[in-house]
């Protein structure tokens, strides 16, 4: 199973206003839309960093061919956020869409299961006790890269925009048993006992599940620590206890 890290930055809307409080700034008053500026990518378990800028020629070419190669896509607010942007940018260029993928976005994760002060990554990272995110001179940044094309501030760009990828890692592996809906490894390891979220084998029993009608073995991923139900009931139709389940 390939699963891909991946987090993108977005240019700054370029408009007309009148108004500069609270602005409502209707489509007629936009000089360029927001587009992508550039991407970081990174398979996971593998050391190289795939990133591209919007000077690249390949620059949505080659995160389209990774996107397509993936079977799972980590990212922080992607699902709403980063994988549109990047549709968009396919639609544009004409691509159709890519090979369906499962969206691990780790936002989800968090607000599903912890109420933290913040959901920001940077709050997160810092409360996983990592080091949270390049200090940058702010919106400066984006006008720099996007207006100026400041060789400094791209550099700049793709330092804050790789960190965050590299980032992600420690906190997916983290959260990895939290995480509902990951592909599940059985499906591409032809073992009879592994774990779904991570693929390891080092799986042991932990209980039952006795809230069905028939009991179920519980188990426990001892590498990611995700806890797993076996596949199989565990009692016959006459109410008999069944060959232990060798599959979760
Ligand atoms: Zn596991």
């Amino acid at each position: 199973m390939k699963i891909l890290l991946l987090d993108i930055e977005t240019s700054l809307h370029k408009v007309f206003t009148f108004t500069l409080f609270k602005a409502y700034i209707p489509p007629k008053q936009i000089i360029e839309p927001t587009k992508v500026l550039c991407w970081a990518a990174k398979w996971l378990g593998e050391k190289k960093i795939h990133f591209r800028d919007c000077r690249d020629k390949d620059f949505i070419d080659k995160i389209y061919s990774l996107v397509n190669e993936a079977d799972g896509i980590i990212h922080y607010n992607g699902k709403s956020f980063d994988m549109k942007h990047l549709n968009r940018e396919f639609l544009l260029n004409n691509l159709p869409p890519p090979s369906p993928y499962t969206n691990i976005d780790l936002l989800t994760t968090m607000r599903q299961n912890f109420k933290m002060a913040s959901n920001k990554l940077e709050w997160v990272a810092l409360e996983l006790g990592y080091e949270g995110k390049v200090q940058h001179r702010g919106v400066q940044l984006w006008i720099d890269c996007q207006e100026h094309d400041d060789p400094k501030a791209w550099k700049e760009m793709k330092r804050y925009n790789v960190r965050d990828v590299t980032e992600m890692e420690p906190i997916y592996h983290d959260l990895l048993p939290w995480i509902k809906g990951h592909p599940n490894w059985g499906h591409y390891i032809d073992e009879e006992l592994i774990c779904r979220n991570c693929g390891s084998d080092k799986v042991k029993r932990d209980g039952w599940e006795r809230n069905t009608v028939v009991p179920y073995q519980r188990y426990r991923c001892t590498n990611c620590r995700t806890p797993l139900r076996g596949r199989k009931k565990v009692k016959d139709d006459n109410g008999k206890l069944l060959p232990q389940p060798s599959t979760v």
